[in-house]
């Protein structure tokens, strides 16, 4: 500007002064016009020189701030961003790809890109570039793969490799953006994915391994989609478990493969799945074979989701046989090998549940035991016992209701559990008595039907004792106890009957132990002494043999007659030695009498022998014993079996009784008649005299049928070859009669009570 002003003020001065030196006005004239002119005209260069230079600095500061703007924008972005020159240079760089390749954009720019390029994947790259590059003026710009994207390896400064997706474009617009020195020619678009690529890697590996396992798992597997149920795979393990081509199960929805019983219990668990209460469950579970069968599998269901659909991996493990020998094994647990019958466990379990809902009354139980298993036995072998039982349990079965249970207790004990009310019974204590003794009675008559096994035929009979649960709170434990002790008091009774437990048969079973173990101390203590009871014959009148009849004197009770003490003997185990001692003892009184010359005495003796001591092995060396000790012959020995004996126990009786016969002595049968007439056993054995039931006998000329049955028997009897003895005769029309009949003996009150040696010994002298 000062140098303008100069030259103008120049020109001023000069016309000044040529104007003053009087110089032609004309050209002084024209030199002032001339200054004025380039006086303006400096001054308007001037003026417009200062506008210029201020928009200048306005631009400038523009330009500045929005390059800024730009290389904030590019430093947010995610991806490393570079500008590359023609030469392949880096012109420009973001913060990201700084952190990416390790370095500084400092030191970036200028670095050759394909430097950073991992050996591996330089060719390549090299060959892309050359392609892709501005400079190459081959290429024309449609051949310019302008945002293809290339994968490769680049080295970081430390070394490090980065897998990374690239992508170039050309900078055509943005070269001045990108590029700080303005010679930019492409943009290269850079994004680490060496985690993705992991990643992905991983998964791909994941998916393999599960294709893997899936398909070489040694259990089936389905994978089914969880929104329609359909099988989208399977393995073979599957397809053969179901016995179905792998293909068919594609597509199938699984609901129709399983059993429809089933398919509850799986709802109720996929529901839970869906309601995302839990994500895997476990079911035993039945599938439909080809041929229409079912497999149990345990189903194992995990849930998995793929491309956004929800998937159960469904496990499926054929365990038909684990199940099948489960079912066996608790059958086992629970079932008496026998009779195949519910065992005790199972009773109590089932019968204690039963209680818990039942009211009082309601709830009977029957315990029964049989009367004369032990000695079937005993004698007649394990095997045909076992035959025995499971005929009994069979005949049980087919009178019990659908409603009663049955079980047995091991040994002969059975018991049935009663539930009144639903078969309609009252719902009182007596009510349900009145059903459950039904029920026993029914038991009872099943069982005395003789049974016939291998040509034996067995008469078996049942003591019942039946309980109810007559108030709240009872457990099956309490009830059978109380059945138990009803059943002892139906032994204590004469057996062959069912007895209800009342207040009093606890302390009837008390008693019972108790009387048992007397009887134990009274059998060592010689408490049980023979009586005597003639036997006469009848066409001479003559005393021929007295019955010996077992009596008690109890220190404390008295005189207790047999029907008060040999139950408990039986039941008790203690009839053996009661017998054996009976039988020596009155062995050994008759040895006495005769040693004492007593004429009576020349008679024999009639010992009674329960069946227990029959099928006795020592029995037979116990008679030989007693006779050889008191030196009776055994031609003076009858024994009395009864026809019960016989007929429950064909084979050791029939044994027993032909070395007792090869002994000599004699055999009789006892209160024949009350049996089952069944005559043809009477042949079997060697017995030599029949004695007819007093029950007949008393009834002789007043009843007819008594009359009748008597006669019979005296003519069969004698058919056979078979003396006849007459029990209970108390009066002379009796006599008359069985004379008149041609009984051969008889015995009874009419002819003298059962007396101890004592009064024998005075009465006769
Ligand atoms: P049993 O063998 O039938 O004996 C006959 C029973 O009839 C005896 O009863 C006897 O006293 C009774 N009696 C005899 N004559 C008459 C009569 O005219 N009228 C009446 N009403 N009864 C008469 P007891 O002595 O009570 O014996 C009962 C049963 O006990 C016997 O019946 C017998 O089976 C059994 N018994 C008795 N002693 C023994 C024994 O030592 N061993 C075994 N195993 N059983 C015995
Ligand atoms: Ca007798
Ligand atoms: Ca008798």
């Amino acid at each position: 500007m000062v140098p303008v002003t100069l030259v103008a003020i120049a020109l001023i001065g000069l016309s000044i002064f040529s104007a003053a030196t009087d110089r032609p006005t004309d050209t002084v004239l024209a030199v002032s016009i001339i200054s004025v002119l380039s006086v303006v005209a400096v001054l308007m260069t001037w003026l417009e020189a200062r506008r210029f230079g201020r928009r200048l600095h306005t631009t400038i500061d523009e330009l500045s701030e929005t390059q800024t703007q730009v290389r904030q924008l590019l430093d947010n972005l995610p991806d490393a961003v570079m500008g590359l020159d023609d030469t392949g240079r880096i012109a420009s760089a973001n913060r990201k790809a700084a952190a990416l390749t390790g370095r500084s954009v400092d030191d970036l720019i200028g670095r050759a890109f394909m430097e950073m390029v991992g050996e591996d994947d330089r060719d390549s790259m090299s060959e892309q570039w050359q392609r892709f590059n501005v400079g190459d003026q081959v290429n024309s710009a449609s051949d310019r793969r302008d945002g293809s994207v290339v994968v490769f390896e680049l080295v970081d400064k430390s070394g490090d490799p980065h897998l990374v997706e690239a992508s170039l474009h050309l900078a055509q617009d943005g070269r001045e953006i990108v590029s700080q020195s303005g010679a930019g020619s492409a943009v290269l678009l850079l994004r680490d994915i060496t985690d993705r690529n992991r990643t992905t890697a991983a998964l791909e590996q994941a998916r393999r391994r599960f294709q893997q396992a899936f398909h070489s798992a040694p259990t089936g597997m389905a994978l089914v989609r969880l929104d329609d149920g359909k099988i989208v795979d399977a393995n073979q393990p599957l397809a053969d478990m179901l016995d179905r081509p792998l293909d068919s199960l594609l597509g199938v929805a699984i609901r129709t493969l399983t059993h429809p019983e089933d398919l509850a219990a799986a709802a109720s668990q996929r529901a839970q799945i869906e309601l995302g209460i839990s994500d895997a469950y476990a079911l035993e579970q039945r599938y439909k074979r080809k041929d229409g069968g079912y497999v149990w599998a345990r189903t194992r269901v995990s849930i998995t989701e793929e491309d956004g659909v929800s998937l159960a991996i469904t496990h499926i493990e054929d365990i038909t046989e684990q199940r099948h020998s489960k079912v066996l094994l608790t059958h086992a647990a629970t079932h008496d090998d026998l009779t195949d019958l519910p065992n005790r466990t199972a009773l109590v379990k089932r019968l204690d549940a039963h209680l818990l809902l039942a009211q009082p009354g309601q709830v009977a139980v029957l315990f029964i035991d049989l009367d004369n298993f032990k000695v079937i036995n005993d004698s007649l072998g394990h095997g045909l016992g076992d035959q025995v039982l499971r005929e009994v349990a069979k005949r049980f079965r087919s009178v019990i209701r659908d409603s009663d249970r049955l079980a047995r207790f091991g040994g002969d004990e059975f018991v049935v559990f009663v539930d009144c009310v639903s078969i309609g019974g009252q719902d009182t204590p007596s009510g349900a008595f009145v059903d459950s003794a039904a029920v026993a009675e029914r038991l009872r008559r099943a069982v005395m039907e003789p049974i016939v096994i291998d040509g034996h035929e067995m008469v078996v009979t049942a003591s019942i004792g039946v309980a109810v649960n007559a108030a709240p709170g009872l457990t099956a434990d309490d009830l059978m106890r109380d059945a138990d002790a009803a059943m002892y008091c139906a032994k204590a009774a004469g057996r062959d009957r069912v007895e209800a437990f009342t207040a009093a048969t606890r302390q009837a079973s008390i008693s019972a132990l108790q009387l048992a173990s007397e009887l134990r101390r009274g059998i060592e203590r010689h408490e049980i002494v023979p009586y005597f009871q003639p036997i006469v014959d009848l066409e001479s009148g003559e005393l021929v043999s007295f019955e010996v009849l077992a009596r008690w004197l109890h220190p404390e009770r008295g005189l207790l007659m047999p029907g008060e003490f040999l139950p408990a003997a039986e039941s008790g185990g203690m009839i053996v030695d009661l017998g054996a001692a009976i039988l020596r003892d009155s062995l050994a009184q008759l040895a006495h009498w005769r040693a004492r010359g007593m004429r009576f005495a020349n008679c024999g003796i009639s010992v009674n022998v329960a069946t227990q001591q029959l099928v006795d092995h020592d029995f037979v060396e116990i008679v030989i014993d007693a006779l050889g000790s008191t030196g009776i012959a055994a031609d003076s020995l009858w024994l009395e079996i009864t026809e019960t004996t016989l007929m429950e126990d064909t084979v050791a009786a029939g044994s027993a009784l032909r070395e007792l016969r090869s002994l000599g002595l004699h055999l009789s049968v006892d209160d024949f008649g009350t049996g089952y007439s069944s005559l043809t056993y009477l042949k079997r054995f060697p017995v030599e005299a029949i004695k007819i039931d007093r029950s007949f006998v008393s009834g002789l000329g007043l009843e007819a049928d008594d009359t009748s049955i008597v006669e019979a028997v005296v003519r069969l009897g004698h058919s056979l070859g078979l003396s006849v003895v007459a029990e209970g005769v108390e009066t002379p029309l009796q006599l008359n009669q069985l004379r008149d009949l041609g009984c051969d003996m008889a015995q009874g009150y009419l002819f003298g009570r059962p007396r101890p040696a004592s009064i024998i010994e005075s009465e006769r002298v």
